[in-house]
């Protein structure tokens, strides 16, 4: 029988699993894919907005010689706190399920290659995160497979026409790493002037390159259909087509609750937020715990980010030590 199981070995579930562990509760942590897995997939020399000190958990220091991290840096950071840690670890296997039980819960789970297994917990940390989960655009074309959700690096699209669908940092990113290798870029965008949560320090030479006409930035923009060679964007009231390679929809991600619906998880109901007691993180279901961005509002999943999420485990932790039930 297990004391605590935390599913997602994100930021958060890993800063929850650091606390619970120094808590004397030795958690099994459950991830479906490889520790820190939304990082691994940011684009591959992404760096952070957050200074390191504000992405740091279980007190190890995050040390670099930037301003702010990148992707590497914090893959080395976390891999390296889970390794000091000894947190239990079982990576490539899916949690499917939770059930609640007499003594607290069955946690399903699921392997790569298919192999089921069942484990008995008095409590769950619910950290799946957001990343799996792309805002689809709903529109034909969609699924072409010149059109990702995922933006990795700029060699794949030299010299090509590409479409970017968004006007936040991945938008932003993304449109000036692929001026660099002489794409030809459109950034498609559905607010009428930029972001305001484009980083102060990329802004000014975002909007020099829009304004030398270098980036193409279309203001209060849809693209309405993505067919093989071009796509239909209505621009203010008119709706023009406009030749293109690649589409990049950097529309941001949402969390996926299936594990708490099918518990019998509540949600507010204007938000969708799941309902917790925000001192202890704890749902409507006793023993069962929400960290990190999966407890954001449908909103706004970025209301949540590793600087707050992480937080998080210290509140599950402390509300966890103080149940009487398992110290018996
Ligand atoms: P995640 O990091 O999404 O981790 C969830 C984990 O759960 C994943 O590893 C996933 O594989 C696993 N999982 C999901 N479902 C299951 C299941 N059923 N069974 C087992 N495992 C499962 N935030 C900041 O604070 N500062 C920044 O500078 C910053 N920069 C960002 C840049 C980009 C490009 C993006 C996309 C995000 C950025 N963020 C930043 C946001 C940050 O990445 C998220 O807030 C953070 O990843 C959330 O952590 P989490 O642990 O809640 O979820």
């Amino acid at each position: 029988m297990e004391q605590v199981i935390v599913i997602g070995a994100g930021p958060c579930g890993l800063s929850a699993a650091v606390a619970l562990e120094r808590a004397g509760l030795s958690p099994l942590l459950i991830e479906k894919s490889c520790i820190v897995n939304a990082i691994y997939l940011y684009p591959t020399y992404l760096q952070f907005f957050s200074t390191p000190e504000l992405l740091e958990i279980g007190g190890y220091s995050f040390t670099t010689p930037h301003d702010k991290p990148y992707r590497q840096e914090a893959l080395v950071y976390y891999r390296e706190v889970a390794r000091r840690e000894q947190l239990r670890i079982h990576s490539y296997e899916e949690a499917v399920r939770i059930e609640q039980v007499a003594s607290g819960f069955k946690v399903l789970t699921s392997d790569q290659f298919g192999n089921k297994a069942t484990y008995n917990t008095h409590k769950v940390v619910v950290a799946t995160g957001y990343f799996d989960h792309p805002n689809l655009l709903g529109i034909p074309g969609e699924e072409l497979p010149k059109t990702t959700h995922y933006y990795r690096e700029a060699h794949p699209y030299a010299g090509a026409k590409v479409a970017i669908i968004g006007g936040n940092n991945s938008a932003v990113d993304a449109a000036m790493d692929l001026l660099r290798v002489g794409a030809e870029v459109t950034v498609v965008y559905r607010g009428k002037d930029f972001s305001a949560n484009i980083k102060p320090w990329v802004r000014p030479l975002f909007e020099s390159m829009v304004n030398k006409g270098r980036i193409r930035m279309w203001f209060d923009s849809q693209v309405e259909r993505i067919d093989e060679q071009a796509i239909l964007v209505r621009k203010g009231s008119e709706h023009v087509t406009l030749d293109n390679d690649f589409v990049l929809a950097l529309t941001g991600f949402r969390p996926d609750r299936q594990l708490l619906t099918d518990i019998g998880v509540q949600f507010h109901e204007e938000t969708n937020a799941p309902l917790v007691n925000p001192d202890t993180m704890e749902t409507n279901i006793p023993g069962l715990y929400v960290a990190g961005v999966v407890a954001s509002s449908k909103y706004d999943a970025n209301e949540i980010f590793i600087e707050s999420g992480r937080l998080h485990g210290l509140s599950i932790t402390a509300h966890i030590v103080n149940d009487q039930s398992l110290q018996s």
